[in-house]
């Protein structure tokens, strides 16, 4: 049975009409689902009994879980159990500006970077729309507060699952539904090529950020395997492609590893291969792990990184840490299997 939190605001209009109803039926449930956030269909008390016997012989509702909640400063990381008793986790960090939920995109991972934790476990599938969904709902019920960011950056990469990514999107952007303006969402991908490219013909104003992490082919291909088949010069073409059509800034993240991509010829080669696009580097030191044995930059490797970025007047920033003391960091989700 199909989930209705998979339906976008006009796949559930078609599914109205194709059942002989009024079109405006859909945006009923979409209002209930997204404005109330009812939690049954009998909840929805507009609709008439026949229409909700209907949805409820035709349509699943809420299959996914909280089963452990872990608290740090700002910061929240969520296990959730899937319908077939997988696993995946999300994190609500608590900004100044706002809540943002961290949201993953698959159970695993494929792209086999060398450096990620999440990425040790190998993708068993990917999220379905209403998965990714309902782990926003779960959590702001849980926190009792509204969230107002997205990053897809938990586990999984979220362009090697694309179409439930896109519907997510559209969900969640419609201003009918959960409403996080394109601005507040942040999808980031270890750069698929071909999906970037679509990604660009797209309207949604989505922030794109790309897992960089090395100057040249040799360092990424030896730490990311994605590079193989898609390389830098292939890579930055279709990023210069993009911020060209869409007029958008693209965010590169780089992870400070010590002695493998922190040296001063690092960020002096990393200047030369973004020089004139419109872009910001965000400098991320290494969450360490117990089984991966790479170690975080020392703090002077990393503010001499900064410096000769700044010097070459591109924008950079580094990354704000959270929730390293409960493995809620980037890298380090599902690190405890046990789970
Ligand atoms: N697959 C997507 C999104 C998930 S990873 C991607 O690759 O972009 C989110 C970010 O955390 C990526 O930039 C990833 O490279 C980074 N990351 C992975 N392991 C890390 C670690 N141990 N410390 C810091 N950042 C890490």
């Amino acid at each position: 049975m199909n989930n209705i939190y998979n339906l976008t605001l006009i796949d559930l209009e078609e599914y109205f009409l194709s059942i002989g109803e009024k079109k405006f039926k859909g945006q009923q449930v979409f209002d209930w689902l997204y404005r109330k956030k009812v939690k049954s269909f009998d909840e929805m008390t507009n609709l008439k009994k026949e229409i909700i016997e209907v949805l409820k012989n035709n349509f699943t509702m809420n299959t996914v879980s909280i089963t452990k909640v872990e608290r740090d400063v700002d910061v929240n990381k969520y296990l959730f159990k899937l319908n077939d008793n997988e696993k995946v986790e999300a994190v609500l960090m608590n900004h100044l500006y706002g809540n943002s939920l961290c949201i993953s995109t698959q159970v695993g991972c494929n792209m086999g970077c060398k450096f990620c934790e999440s990425g040790r476990l190998k993708k068993v599938r990917n999220l379905e729309t209403h998965e990714m969904i309902e782990q926003i709902l779960l959590v702001e019920e849980e926190c009792g507060k509204r969230i107002s960011h997205i990053v897809i950056m938990g586990i999984g990469e979220p362009f090697d699952n694309y179409d439930n990514l896109i519907k997510f999107i559209e969900i969640v952007n419609n201003p009918k539904g959960l409403e996080l303006g394109s601005r507040h969402i942040t999808v980031s991908t270890c750069g698929l090529v071909p999906k970037i490219k679509e990604f660009t013909k797209l309207p949604y104003q989505v922030n794109l950020a790309i897992s960089l992490h090395a100057p040249n082919n040799e360092i990424r291909g030896s730490i990311m395997p994605i590079n193989k088949a898609y390389p830098l010069d292939v890579l930055i073409p279709t990023l210069k492609d993009y911020i060209k059509e869409t007029n958008r800034r693209v965010t590169f993240e780089y992870i400070l590893l010590d002695e493998i991509n922190d040296t001063k010829e690092c960020a002096q080669e990393l200047c030369d291969l973004v020089r004139g696009m419109n872009c910001y580097i965000n400098l991320i030191p290494y969450n360490e792990t117990n089984n991966i044995s790479y170690k975080r930059s020392k703090k002077e490797k990393i503010s001499a990184f900064y410096d000769i970025l700044k010097k070459n007047r591109i924008n950079v920033t580094v990354r704000r840490e959270y929730g390293s003391n409960i493995s809620a960091a980037c890298g380090q989700l599902r690190s405890k299997k046990e789970d």
